[in-house]
């Protein structure tokens, strides 16, 4: 166990000892910062501290915003010169539905760590979100490996990888908001 302060002006909670000067999320004194009794184990803080979901979820974050324009550019140039540019997206497509996968399994492990109920509802809509997020990526990945590149495949990659960006958009958001739940209580 370890002791805890909490910042007075912003609700910022740190452990004692690695806040120097100035709070690092508002940069008030750390004159403004009083004793914070908060019980947490130390192979929780630990599990806590690596981070791993924060770390993660940019892979397919970036992966499906570069597939969305490597798929955009490979579309509009033509046919018989755009063959490297499909060969591109159809290695991220393959690579999208596993970073999927890494980011929702490091989820589920940074919830128990982080949460004090796992069954929240914000947890079960990131979930929902992820699921869909990773059947998304995994039709488009198929389409684009088996060349489905009629004009209703064309429009159906286009209409995934949009989907596939906005399910990182909302699943960042989702994530934010459980996390400004730790940090102000
Ligand atoms: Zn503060």
């Amino acid at each position: 166990m370890r002791s805890f302060i909490k910042c007075k002006v912003c609700g910022f909670i740190g452990v004692e000892g690695t806040i120097h000067q100035v709070c690092p999320a508002c940069g008030a004194l750390l004159s403004s910062f009083e004793n914070y009794d908060y019980e947490i184990g130390d192979k929780r803080l630990s599990n806590l501290k690596m981070q791993l979901h924060p770390m993660l979820v940019h892979f397919p974050q970036s992966i499906s915003i570069l597939s969305f324009l490597v798929i955009i550019i490979a579309f509009l140039m033509k046919r018989d010169t755009n063959s490297e540019w499909i060969l591109i997206t159809k290695i991220i497509s393959m690579i999208l539905p596993f970073t999927v996968i890494a980011a929702m399994a490091s989820g589920v492990f940074d919830a128990k760590a982080r949460l004090k109920n796992t069954n929240g509802k914000i947890r079960k809509q990131k979930i929902q979100i992820g699921t869909f997020f990773l059947v998304v990526s995994g039709i488009s990945a198929i389409l684009i490996n088996y060349e489905v590149f009629t004009a209703f495949g064309i429009i159906s990659i286009l209409l995934l990888g949009l989907l596939s960006v906005l399910c990182s958009i909302l699943l960042g958001r989702k994530g934010a908001s459980l996390s400004c739940v730790l940090i102000r209580n």
